[in-house]
């Protein structure tokens, strides 16, 4: 339902929980957060609930980082439980999706990938994106080729079927989110933190990050965005340039 992300030099918990907050008028059943950290690997907090709980879980068991992705759920698949709520994993725990919308060909595809042995640990419709795009960097791997994160997202997303805004992380990849747009909005943000430096955004919807920068992409269906600390690329599935313009908003939510 909501989606914030962020890569750049900022403490990123508290920038996703206050642009998570931002967007609690589209309604959420639970809340979770995934941030890369100094070392190669991501950490989860998940709660159902309000953002409190969410809020009260990272009180226990602090993050930080300065990449990461958050979301507020509305369930359609699953219940409203800790484990239902979003980023979901692959196998490997070292990737992770959020996504708002429904992905209508779920079933089928968790047939496919369990019979590659994916296990899956949530009802959701949105846990089958990442063991998919986990999916395409073990085949790559198995015949001795690497294939990048956007690579792997544009494949799993030639996939899917349904309505899609999705934010992707791995931790084998630092210091970048992958998001791609089928049908639920996702717009992206450019910013300059104090130094001077990019810091780039990723949110559901505007009010989500506009306290932090007023020049923003719209994603059109099809397009995938690569946010690193250098800028942002955006693609169609296939990988081909498309550009879109930077819209400057000027209204205040
Ligand atoms: N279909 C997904 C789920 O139930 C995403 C729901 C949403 O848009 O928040 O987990």
């Amino acid at each position: 339902c909501g989606i914030v992300g962020y890569v750049g030099s900022k403490s990123v918990v508290p920038l996703i929980l206050e642009g998570l907050s931002r967007l609690e008028y589209r309604g959420y059943d639970s809340a979770g957060i995934a941030v890369g950290g100094d070392g190669p690997s991501l950490e989860l907090r998940r709660a159902p609930g309000k953002l409190r709980n969410l809020e009260a879980v990272l009180r226990d068991q602090p993050l930080s980082g300065t990449w990461g992705i958050g979301h507020t759920r509305w369930a359609t698949h699953g219940r409203p439980t800790e484990e239902n709520a979003h980023p979901h994993r692959d196998c490997t725990g070292r990737l992770v999706v959020v996504h708002n919308g429904i992905v209508e060909n779920y079933l089928a595809l968790k047939q496919e990938l369990a019979a590659e042995g994916h296990t899956f640990v949530t009802e959701t419709d949105t846990e089958i994106i990442a063991h998919l795009i986990e999916q395409e960097i073990r085949s790559a791997a198995s015949s001795g080729k690497t294939m990048a994160l956007e690579d792997a997202v544009r494949r799993a997303c030639r996939r899917l079927t349904g309505a899609y805004a999705i934010g992707v992380i791995s931790a084998d990849e630092p210091d970048k989110i992958v998001a791609a747009r089928n049908g639920p909005p996702a717009v992206i943000g450019l910013g300059k933190d104090s130094l001077g430096e990019g810091e780039y955004f990723l949110a559901s919807d505007v009010p989500g990050i506009l306290h932090h920068t007023r020049n923003l992409y719209f994603l059109a269906d099809g397009d995938v965005a690569v946010l690193t600390r250098d800028g942002v690329k955006l693609t169609d599935l296939h990988g081909e340039p498309v550009t879109r313009p930077v819209q400057r908003i000027t209204w205040d939510p």
